[in-house]
């Protein structure tokens, strides 16, 4: 390893006895130098068996030490770790698994039957949570120097698969140069230090687990506390107990905190911040947060750009709702009209990202990686606007825009607006192939529980507030809303659900 690309092994020797990762199931922690030990030996035994530089080591697991004894092993030998996620369906899987053709597949125990169905070859397999692994930490024990070797930045050290929210997952290759400088950019754009401490019940297959507030804490020599199975009551429990002070969540987990009775009973005197990201974020939320005077603060990522792009500053949240914030330190963020030039204030375009924090390529899928990549800037698919003091506001997906009547219409205009009714749990909108508009606005809607709502009720409060080619044709009402494996309403469901329903 280059040692100005090893920072965990600079982190063990300026902050060795500090906690770094915490088990929050066992309660179990790790310090940084235990956290840098774990990865020499098992860097060393991946070495051992054959294991080169370029090689993937996937890994199939819940939150937990593992991803970081992965990640940190693959960073010193020059391998690629590539983290799986366990959502996915067997089939799923091995699209994936064949697709990236690892060298060795670590798994734990809870997916033994996924890993056989798969993978039949028990020699390249590992369990992480076996006693061999144990064993071979302590046997590899003798081997922790590192040899330093021949890596640069541009080398890959990660694959994390997107969410396949609008397709087949791609393999985003991330650099050593991609996870550091999204990390610097974090901690100088979030204002993080040794003092945070973060619990992560995002997933860590996801970017949002790993990239988006996990590595940058243990790059800060802060404290990462690893949960599964989200339930509000446990996840207040976690903050408290760990004395939290900053935690990203998804808007489904921040729905589910704020409408928790633990949540208006709780008192979080260690938190400075709650952040959400990785989807719209619904304005009840800010409402709710605001209400008990906590900061709170919506991010915007995706698994090709770091995932971090947007400065936080927690002040500006109530002032400019709604909006990303302005970019953050070391990058540069336009928007951009279909012909390449940059939009006005105010105007609708595709966002465009530029910076070090940026991934390489999509593995495997050059055409993909040309279609993102052009003239230098990552082209994120996501539509936007930037106002008259430089704030952006993420309008939604490029693929999602609904074209009716010759109109251009943002689902998530109308979302926002449905969400706002006292008696709308959750709605999403799409667009589905109509003879007459091209595309007619079709809502989906999950109604709170005990309230009562009709078509013709929810087609009169559109109308209050959005032009009438905007007001959905057709609403449907479900009980719950599709959700993809990382958890984002399945719109591509919504739209097949919603073209059977018009036959
Ligand atoms: P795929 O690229 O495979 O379709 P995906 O887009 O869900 O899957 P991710 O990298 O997990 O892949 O998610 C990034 C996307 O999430 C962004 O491109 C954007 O569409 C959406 N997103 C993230 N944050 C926000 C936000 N604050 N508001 C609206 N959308 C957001």
């Amino acid at each position: 390893m280059r040692w100005e690309l090893d920072w965990l092994e600079a982190r063990a020797s300026l902050t060795p006895k500090a906690a770094a990762i915490v088990d929050a199931e066992t309660d179990q922690g790790w310090s940084y130098s235990e956290v840098n030990d774990r990865a020499k030996a098992i860097a060393a035994w991946l070495k051992t068996n054959g294991v080169k530089k370029g090689d993937r080591i996937a890994l199939l697991a819940p939150n937990g030490i593992s991803y970081f004894d992965m990640l940190f092993a693959c960073g010193k030998i020059g391998a690629i770790f590539v983290p799986l996620n366990w959502r996915l369906s067997v089939d799923e899987l091995a699209f994936i698994i064949k697709d990236c053709e690892p060298t060795i597949l670590a798994f734990h125990s809870n997916f033994t039957k996924e890993v056989t169905m798969i993978w039949g070859e028990e020699d390249r397999c590992i369990q992480i949570n076996g006693t061999r692994m144990s064993r071979l930490i302590e046997e590899s024990a003798g081997q922790r120097e590192m040899r330093e070797m021949d890596l640069d930045e541009e080398d890959p050290l990660a694959m994390i698969y997107t969410g396949g929210t609008t397709g087949k997952p791609k393999g985003a290759v991330l650099s050593h140069r991609a996870i550091i400088w999204n990390s610097i950019s974090t901690i100088a754009s979030w204002n993080l230090t040794n003092e945070d401490t973060t619990v992560t019940y995002l997933p860590l297959f996801h970017t949002g687990g790993l990239n988006a507030l996990s590595v940058p804490i243990l790059m800060a020599g802060g404290k990462v506390v690893l949960a599964n199975d989200f339930t509000p009551e446990k996840a207040i429990g976690n903050l408290i107990r760990y004395k939290c002070s900053i935690v990203l969540f998804v808007p489904t987990m921040h729905h589910m905190l704020v409408k928790s009775e633990q949540f208006n009973e709780a008192e979080f005197l260690d938190m400075k911040l709650f952040l959400s990201g990785g989807a719209p974020c619904p304005h009840e939320i800010y409402e709710a947060y605001k209400q008990k005077g906590i900061a709170f603060k919506e991010g915007y990522g995706l698994t090709e750009a770091g995932p971090n792009n947007f400065y936080i500053d927690p002040s500006e949240a109530d002032v400019k709702r709604g909006s990303v914030g302005k970019p953050m330190l070391f990058n540069s963020i336009k928007i951009m009209s279909e012909d390449g030039s940059e939009v006005l204030a105010g105007e609708v375009g595709e966002l465009a990202i530029k910076g070090k924090h940026a991934f390489s390529y999509y593995w495997k899928n050059e055409t993909a990686t040309d279609s993102t990549w052009k003239d230098g800037w990552l082209h994120t698919g996501d539509l936007a606007r930037k106002d008259e003091d430089g704030y952006y506001y993420i309008v939604g997906r490029k693929k999602e825009m609904i074209i009716t009547g010759g109109e251009n219409v943002y689902p998530l205009e109308i979302e926002h607006w449905l969400f706002s009714h006292p008696s709308i749990q959750e709605a999403a909108v799409v667009g589905v192939a109509d003879d007459k508009w091209g595309e007619a606005v079709t809502a989906f809607v999950v109604i709170e529980e005990g309230a009562a709502l009709s078509e013709v009720e929810v087609k009169k409060y559109c109308r209050q507030k959005l032009g009438s080619y905007k007001v959905p044709k057709n609403i449907h009402f479900v009980s719950q809303m599709p959700k993809t494996h990382v958890g984002k309403i399945d719109k591509k469901l919504l739209k097949e659900m919603a073209r059977k329903n018009q036959k």
